[in-house]
């Protein structure tokens, strides 16, 4: 775990945190406090430099900057960690594998021994003439021996087995939700842009085998900065969530969608001509024109919040990523045409 402090020294480091960020005249966003909570506790020495660095050049309260630091300083820290968390599930696997392979080789041993054993009994009854009842007592009690302790050694084989079986499958979970939580956005639980370059790809691969078109759409909620300023940050992220929400009420359960930027979303949906895709992106539009989030104090509706949305088809399943830079480009077109609108990438003349 990154951050072990308990509650007490976790509340003095938020206490500390608050004062810089007033001292320094920056927002409070998860990203600003996630930055500056690094930077007071000093568990971060190359983010510390960074942020001194751009204290100095007096910047400190510039977004930009202080996303580039969240990205280049912390982002890192975080993947690594879970690089170790695989590595911590995979070192588990090999030693499950070592015990295993031994109980299996000793079993193994166990059996030649047995069987070697059953051999040996069988040629001296064949090669001696009528044994005594007390030469046959001994064959029949070392058989018994051999048999009990062959038992004993399979038996543990297959405890082993079984308890591998339970320790495998756990492995398994572990690495199963790591991968999701590398790919997943915690605000919205839609997709992070890691999420949707690999869904992407795993999609377009299916879809243009059978040449079938795929449409992108870029979407920004608008004037979001507003509603920050106006409302606050958390407020801000329930506005985040609703849209989340609204986007994935709208779209099909095939379709793919990811939150890739503060308040900026993509939407992947294949099969989908630009006409179906306009239909789409316009659902999204009254959806989100349709969320109604209640004040915490007064209980009444607070605002109406629209997107703006650009869109683009991919019909030659070449490269993805410029169809979405074409979507990100009509969705620019929406917000200089008067916002809450959806706009269809065309080539200037
Ligand atoms: P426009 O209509 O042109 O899109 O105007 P805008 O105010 O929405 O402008 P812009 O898209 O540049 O605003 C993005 C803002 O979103 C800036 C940043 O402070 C805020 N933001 C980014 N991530 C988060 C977040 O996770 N939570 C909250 N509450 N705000 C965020
Ligand atoms: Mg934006
Ligand atoms: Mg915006």
């Amino acid at each position: 775990m990154r951050y072990k402090d308990g509650l007490a020294a976790s509340a003095e480091n938020f206490r500390l945190v608050l004062q810089k960020l007033t001292e320094l005249g920056i927002p409070f966003t998860p990203v600003h406090y996630s930055v500056i909570y690094e930077y007071v506790t000093g568990i971060n020495p190359p983010l510390k430099e960074a942020v001194d660095a751009l204290i100095h050049s007096g910047h400190a309260s510039s977004d930009q900057e202080m996303e580039n630091i969240f990205v280049n300083h912390l982002v890192p820290e975080f993947l690594s960690q879970l690089n170790s968390n695989q590595e911590a599930v995979s070192r588990d696997l090999q030693n499950l594998l070592t015990r295993l392979s031994e109980s299996t080789s000793s079993t193994l041993l166990n059996a030649a021994k047995f069987q070697e054993g059953l051999e040996s009994t069988k040629s001296t009854l064949e090669g001696s003439g009528p044994l005594n009842s007390v030469d046959l007592l001994h064959v029949v009690k070392k058989t018994l021996v051999d048999t009990d302790s062959m038992k004993r050694s399979t038996s543990i084989l297959e405890d082993r087995l079984k308890e591998s079986q339970s320790e495998i499958d756990r492995l398994n979970k572990e690495l199963r939700s790591a991968k999701i939580a590398a790919q997943v956005d915690p605000l919205t639980e839609l997709l992070n842009r890691r999420g949707l370059e690999q869904e992407v790809d795993k999609c377009l691969l299916a879809n243009f085998k059978k040449k079938e078109p795929c449409s992108f759409l870029m979407v920004d909620i608008d004037h979001f900065k507003k509603i920050n300023d106006a409302r606050g940050h958390l407020l801000g992220d329930k506005v985040i969530q609703a849209v989340a929400k609204a986007i994935r009420f709208s779209v099909r359960g095939e379709d793919i969608v990811a939150r890739v930027g503060g308040e900026e979303f993509a939407i992947v949906l294949p099969r989908t001509n630009t006409p179906h895709a306009h239909i789409v992106a316009e659902h999204i539009r009254e959806h989100v024109e349709k969320i109604e989030l209640l004040s915490s104090k007064t209980r009444q509706k607070i605002g109406t919040f629209t997107v703006s949305i650009g869109l683009d088809t991919l019909t030659d399943g070449k490269d993805w990523h410029q169809s979405l830079d074409r979507a990100d480009k009509a969705l620019y077109q929406s917000k200089t045409g008067g916002r809450n609108r959806t706009s269809v990438f065309y080539d200037e003349p």
